[in-house]
């Protein structure tokens, strides 16, 4: 599948990422999210696979960690520069611009995750108020509660 524009190579966030390899504007797709669906809920047998696995309606699920998939190493940030936009007639998302993204820049999309799936992955985006955590956006400031009142007190 053609992703133009875009390339993976290492990131300051985490492993690998996905760069714009020249300037995009806001709502332009930057590369299609592809892979095999699955019907049933995927067990989350260890942390690092979950990141691929994107629910694309109510449960239906698409394991993007194929290497053929051009926006697999798509990191989590939480102030992101794209979002996925599940496109019906193709039967999968693409990652699109929230907002036009500078050639070189790297792009992220909020991965969703739950307040669970959040605890086994730590969010290193640079944000100046990352939460710490790879969790979806509204749930954020309910994790900042948490982990304010669960500090300990001595
Ligand atoms: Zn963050």
């Amino acid at each position: 599948m053609n992703a133009a524009g875009t390339e993976s190579k290492p990131s300051p966030i985490s492993g690998r990422g996905l760069f714009a390899t020249r300037a995009f504007q806001g709502g332009e797709r930057l590369a299609p999210y592809i892979g095999d669906l699955l019907d049933t809920p995927p067990e989350v047998r260890t942390p690092g696979q979950a990141t691929y696995l994107v629910e694309i309606s109510p449960g239906r699920w698409l394991d993007g960690s194929a290497p053929t998939n051009p926006a697999r190493h798509a990191n989590h940030a939480c102030l992101p520069n794209s979002e996925l936009i599940l496109d019906t007639a193709a039967g999968h998302p693409w990652l699109v611009a929230l907002h036009p993204i500078a050639a070189g820049e790297e792009i992220t999309f909020d991965y969703g995750f739950s307040l669970a799936e959040s605890l086994f992955h730590p969010c290193k985006c640079g944000a100046a108020d990352c939460v710490g955590r790879i969790i979806a956006g509204p749930l954020r400031p309910a994790l900042r509660r948490h982990l304010r009142f669960s500090r300990r007190r001595d």
